[in-house]
């Protein structure tokens, strides 16, 4: 026996049941220093430890949905499966559009959303740790790696929990990154990172899907934090531009000019422009980049239509991110007072996103807007939602049919019939029809026939930088 203290916790059984128990053990020893015996006291700690225990799964517990939270993942993952280096399969989800629907039907509702389905989430993957680590972000771990079948089964059984009849919701839907990898290897930081990745580019594709999680997504995000970076000097560095292609009607008389963005940097010449948008869209540079376009192209638009008889319409593209911002329209007329433009010469092109959050105030704003004489115009009708519907609820002057519509009509006889459906539909709206992406005289030739409006596309002429425009097209 050595000569310490030792205190030790044990499980008692006794008569009215099990009991945790302190023992603490001390030497008495005499005065040549030889242990001759020992005291040990023992103190009943029951109450205690179970208070401890309750506030430890308290900790790691999520109050709303009782399922685990950030740190009961992390402490699961951590004494269960790292110790074992275990291979492992997580999956990430993220309710779409929670937010509005939080905010329209109310806390209380969404709360008890977010409990059936946690719910259901366990019923669902009885062998996997279901856990809620924020808000509207779930996240499974199942130990063992699933092939990608499997994987690929269980996640849409997940979705489909969502889009299930029994959901009166019908606008519900769930975004899910899936990684497998090994405790071993990654942490539980990197897998919630690399899932991540995967869940934001399922919403990046339009929602309601997965993705899986693989190296490139790494390289895009660190491309993606280059090009942000770069483009927060492109305004100074006058790296930023506006080229227009023209509209024309039928008969080649010039209409209009839709201004779009181009970025004069050799790095990013490859990058398509919606990508370079979609950027600026998720961080906060569409503000300032946004304003300079509106700002330049209505500066254009003051400046040709000013000796001009017939009007050319300078439209610019604006994405719902802008249009979501509190002052857009109060930006709008500032920029309108500074320019000196006269609003019937300038026009915005949106698409129907504008419809999914915040509907009410959009079509507010884009009233507003129309009503000082801005024409409005549906941009990419046929690939969004396409429903009829909008084109009555958005106050609109016209509406672009997109070009992948127009590239059909060459040998399907159904893009034909569906082009002539938009066209006939938008002109009992008292709509006109913009037909993008025109490349062939054999194009303009049905459109012609199915009286489309204006044409725009390569056929009459593509993008051009102002001064040519100037100097060609406006002549
Ligand atoms: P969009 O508004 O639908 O613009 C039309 C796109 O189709 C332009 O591509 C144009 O160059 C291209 N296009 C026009 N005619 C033809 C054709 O006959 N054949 C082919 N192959 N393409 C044609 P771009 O400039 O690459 O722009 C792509 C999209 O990026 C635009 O689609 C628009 O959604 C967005 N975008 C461009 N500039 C801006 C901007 O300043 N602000 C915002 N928010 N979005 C912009
Ligand atoms: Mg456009
Ligand atoms: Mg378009």
């Amino acid at each position: 026996y050595n000569k310490s203290n030792i205190s030790l916790v044990r499980t008692l059984k006794t008569k009215n049941g099990e009991k945790i128990v302190e023992v603490f053990k001390s030497p008495i020893i005499d005065i040549s220093g030889e242990v001759i015996g020992i005291v040990c006291t023992m103190r009943d700690v029951t109450e205690v430890k179970n208070q401890e225990a309750k506030i430890k799964k308290m900790a790691y517990t999520d109050s709303l949905t009782g399922l685990a939270n950030r740190r009961g993942l992390y402490n699961y993952v951590e004494s269960q499966l790292v110790k074992k280096y275990a291979d492992v399969t997580i999956m990430f989800m993220d309710l779409d559009n929670f937010k509005s629907l939080n905010d329209s039907f109310g806390h209380q509702h969404g709360d008890r959303i977010l409990i059936e389905f946690g719910e259901d989430l366990q019923t669902i993957c009885k062998n996997g740790f279901v856990s809620r680590i924020g808000g509207d972000e779930f996240v499974i771990v199942w130990e063992g790696k699933m092939n990608k079948e499997l994987a690929t089964e269980m996640a849409e059984k997940i979705l489909n929990l969502l889009s299930g009849k029994k959901r009166k919701f019908n606008k519900l839907s769930a975004s899910i990154g899936i990684v497998t990898g090994n405790t071993e290897e990654d942490t539980i930081d990197n897998f919630l990172t690399k899932g991540d990745l995967a869940l934001y580019k399922a919403k990046d594709q339009g929602k309601n899907q997965y993705v899986f999680y693989n190296r490139d997504l790494d390289k895009k995000r660190c491309l993606n934090e280059e090009i942000e970076q770069d483009l927060r000097n492109a305004l100074d560095k006058d790296e930023l531009e506006l080229h227009y292609q023209p509209q024309y009607t039928c008969s080649k008389e010039l209409v209009g000019l839709e201004a779009l963005l181009r970025w004069n940097n050799d790095k990013y010449r490859k990058v398509p422009i919606v990508d370079i948008i979609n950027i600026m869209e998720k961080s906060t540079l569409i503000d300032e980049i946004g304003k300079f376009i509106i700002k330049s192209a209505f500066s254009f638009a003051k400046k040709i239509n000013n000796n001009r008889e017939k009007k050319v319409i300078v439209s610019v593209n604006i994405s719902a991110v802008q249009i979501m911002k509190h002052n857009f329209v109060r930006t709008i007329k500032k920029i309108i007072d500074e320019t000196g433009v006269e609003p019937n010469t300038v026009g915005i092109e949106i698409t129907e996103t504008v419809l999914l959050q915040n509907i009410g105030e959009n079509i507010l704003k884009i009233k507003e807007l129309k009503d000082i004489g801005i024409k409005i115009s549906l941009d990419d009708f046929g690939t969004g939602y396409s429903s009829f519907s909008y084109l009555v609820k958005i106050p609109l002057s016209n509406i672009k049919i997109d070009k992948s519509f127009i590239w059909g009509m060459k040998d399907s006889e159904e893009y034909r019939t569906l082009v002539k459906l938009c066209i006939d539909t938008a002109h009992a709206l008292n709509l006109k029809v913009v037909a993008e992406g025109v490349e062939t005289v054999e194009d303009l030739g049905l459109l012609k026939y199915m009286k489309a409006d204006f044409i725009q596309g390569y056929l009459f002429s593509k993008p051009l930088p102002k001064h040519i425009i100037e100097a060609t097209v406006l002549q």
